[in-house]
């Protein structure tokens, strides 16, 4: 499956570029930045703590933060004020709740964080899986009133299936949100309740418990947001750092700049000259103006000119950049959302079949042979098959436990050969993070998640 475009030459710099020396010549003086969702159970708080939160730091002006207030006690719901920083559609506004992945950033002393503010209604999980696919570190937000924990924790709750989501996604670093204190009257032991139950599990999906943090909040009223715990009856047992030091205290990946151009594509559209934009996030690599590309499945070649960062046009971006690209040379009809542009000495994979190690969750019929299900990778959703159960395998210390099963049940962990109608881009995981993660989705539920580990 690997046609490499041998006869499409590059330019002499192109090929000898060295893309570290360029990334540190030109953003030595910019601050380091990370991708943060938020997640957790609908209703935990999620929207007014970061809303709060853009408001502590400084992030939403008091103009915006004025007619937020004023809006909200005209329509008699004032304790949403916070959380319409971040909804910024009436729909959303009108049913009180949030529904796409949206946007903003928290700028620090030293960092810039962008928040992707997952939505906790079921129906819109994809949009939170497109959300996890670019988060670097995620805060799981849960609600201490006592009832709401347990009805958010439980079986069918969004905690348990956010935490999951997002650690198969590749996410490690978990800030856990202990939002709602207030209810409780800032009570250690209902912390303490909760921290235990939320260690456990969060164990068992995978996470290190030196990457994971606790930390007492109330989003509402602000309480150890952006500073250290005032609230009496919270002092008298926490003196921990608040949520914005967690934030900062984040270890930040390391952008991958030195390795082949990957550029994963989450929206097409006409440019205002000639030629049109694609858009989405530079994974891997470098890409500058002139550059030629291959773009999608079909590899066709393009030419890059011209690049954009927040409509400020760029000459190079880098890994971890959120990027318009204007392309010539190329038919539009050939770039789809979720392709991947990649450089052409080291071009992307393509294929139609591939092996992943996947975990199952959610599924109401086991998967079988010749399961079909929808093929989320990155933007890209494709309908594919399960054609092999090739092994069960044992979740955390990866051995196989049974080969060729009849079927996989909810909770386990297997290899498995997913096959495509049509051809896609996709690396393993082991030379790709970014590219390397999967998820399967059946009749609007997700069902399983993983990594690509073999492409035929
Ligand atoms: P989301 O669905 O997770 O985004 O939750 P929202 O931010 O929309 O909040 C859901 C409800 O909980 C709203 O009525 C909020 O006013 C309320 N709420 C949010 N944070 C707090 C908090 O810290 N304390 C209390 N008492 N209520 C809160």
């Amino acid at each position: 499956a690997r046609n490499a475009a041998n006869t499409f030459k590059v330019s002499k710099d192109q090929a000898q570029r060295n893309a570290k020396q360029l990334y540190e010549k030109e953003r030595a003086d910019q601050k380091s930045q990370f991708h943060m969702i938020v997640i957790g159970h609908v209703d935990a708080g999620k929207s007014t703590l970061m809303g709060h939160l853009l408001y502590d730091t400084g992030n939403v002006s008091q103009r915006v933060m004025h007619k937020h207030e004023q809006e909200s006690k005209k329509l008699g719901k004032q304790s949403f004020m916070y959380a319409w920083v971040l909804d910024e559609t009436g729909e959303e506004r009108a049913r009180g709740i949030t529904m796409d992945v949206g946007q903003s950033r928290i700028e620090t002393e030293s960092k810039i964080v962008t928040l992707l503010d997952a939505p906790g209604h079921k129906d819109f999980i994809p949009n939170m899986i497109s959300g996890a696919t670019q988060a670097d570190v995620a805060l799981l937000v849960v609600d201490a009133t006592r009832g709401e924990f347990e009805s958010g924790f439980e079986l069918g709750g969004q905690t348990r299936e956010h935490a999951i989501l997002v650690r198969s996604l590749g996410v490690n670093q978990l800030g856990v949100v202990i939002n709602k204190l207030d209810t409780v009257g800032w009570s250690k032991e209902r912390f303490t309740e909760i921290v235990s139950k939320l260690k456990a599990f969060l164990k068992q999906a995978g996470f290190k418990e030196s990457d994971v943090s606790f930390t007492p909040c109330s989003g509402l009223t602000g309480e150890n947001l952006t500073k250290r715990a005032q609230e009496p009856a919270l002092i008298v047992w926490y003196t921990g750092p608040h949520l914005l030091e967690v934030i900062e205290n984040f270890k930040i990946p390391d952008r991958a700049i030195d390795r082949p151009l990957r550029m994963s594509v989450s929206d097409i559209y006409k440019g205002t000259s000639s030629g049109f934009c694609i858009s989405g996030r530079i994974e891997t690599g470098v890409l500058c103006v002139n550059d030629k590309v291959l773009v999608g499945a079909s590899r066709e070649q393009a030419q890059v000119k011209a690049l954009t960062i927040d409509e400020l046009s760029q000459s190079n971006v880098f890994a971890g950049d959120q990027v318009a690209v204007t392309l010539a040379g190329v038919d539009v009809n050939n770039i789809t959302v979720g392709c991947i542009i990649c450089d052409p000495q080291t071009p992307i994979p393509v294929t139609t079949r591939f092996q992943a190690r996947i975990i199952v969750f959610n599924v109401k019929v086991p998967i079988t042979m010749g399961y079909p299900v929808l093929l989320h990778h990155q933007s890209l959703i494709e309908p594919a098959t399960v054609c092999k159960l090739t092994a069960l395998i044992h979740k955390s210390t990866g051995e196989v436990v049974k080969k060729k099963p009849r079927c996989l049940g909810n909770n386990s962990c297997a290899l498995v050969e997913v096959e495509t109608s049509r051809p896609i881009c996709i690396e393993r995981y082991a030379d790709f993070k970014e590219l390397g993660r999967i998820m399967m989705r059946v009749a609007g539920v997700t069902i399983a998640a993983g990594m690509v580990t073999k492409i035929r």
